[in-house]
């Protein structure tokens, strides 16, 4: 690991939302860039992990800038769909993020799966890779974790994706309805984030 302090960064993604939520994560001292000034497209995210997309991003706009760059992957594992939707979590979305879709697409693979999968409790968690890299030169790689089940049906109106069917381990609530303060102190992006500070 490299001693010297990361004063600047690019942050690796084309999401407007995600590139707020990062910077509010990050120390006032570092001065960020974002792929808008570049206009960069994103790659291809064809890694087996969230961790391998989270580097294939923080490489490929490294590279294209000449800057260190920090990007993640995040999504949702369902234990009992043998962890999907997993890297695809954005693409069950379809092309145009859809989570109304996304979340139909996860109760027709359950009831797909087992007509009584209400009777039992379905462990899921969402999942935050996140990797800072210079050039094609890995610095770091963490991930966050935030354990749960999913909700016999969608709830609450907060939050984005697949927040209104996600329960956290002993709650009672879904991330959607939860006010975003309380979701954000405990789920897998800020669980990544302050393993990741270190290294920033
Ligand atoms: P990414 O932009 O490739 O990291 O895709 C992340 C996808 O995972 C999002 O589009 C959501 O579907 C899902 N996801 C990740 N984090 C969360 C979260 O905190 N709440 C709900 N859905 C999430």
């Amino acid at each position: 690991m490299s001693k010297k302090k990361i004063n600047k960064l690019i942050i690796g993604t084309n999401n407007k939302g995600k590139l707020r939520e990062i910077k509010s994560l990050l120390p006032k001292s570092i001065k960020i860039y974002s792929t808008s000034e570049f206009s960069l497209k994103s790659p291809t995210e064809n890694g087996k992990t969230f961790k391998e997309n989270s580097l294939i991003k923080s490489k490929y706009f490294s590279k294209k800038t000449g800057l260190i760059c920090l990007a993640d992957d995040s999504g949702l594992e369902i234990d009992f769909l043998d962890k999907s939707p997993g890297i695809y979590s954005a693409r069950w979305g379809g092309k145009h993020g859809d989570f109304v879709k996304a979340i139909r697409r996860v109760y027709k693979e359950l009831n797909k799966k087992d007509k009584n999968w209400k009777n039992k409790k379905i462990k899921a968690r969402f999942i935050c890779a996140i990797s800072i890299s210079y050039l094609n030169k890995k610095i770091a790689c963490v991930v966050g974790k935030v354990e749960g089940y999913i909700s016999h049906k969608p709830k609450g109106k907060n939050g984005f994706g697949y927040d209104p069917i996600f329960i956290p381990v002993k709650k009672r609530k879904t991330f959607a309805e939860m006010k975003p303060s309380q979701k954000y102190k405990m789920d897998h992006r800020y669980k990544a984030f302050k393993k990741i500070r270190k290294f920033l």
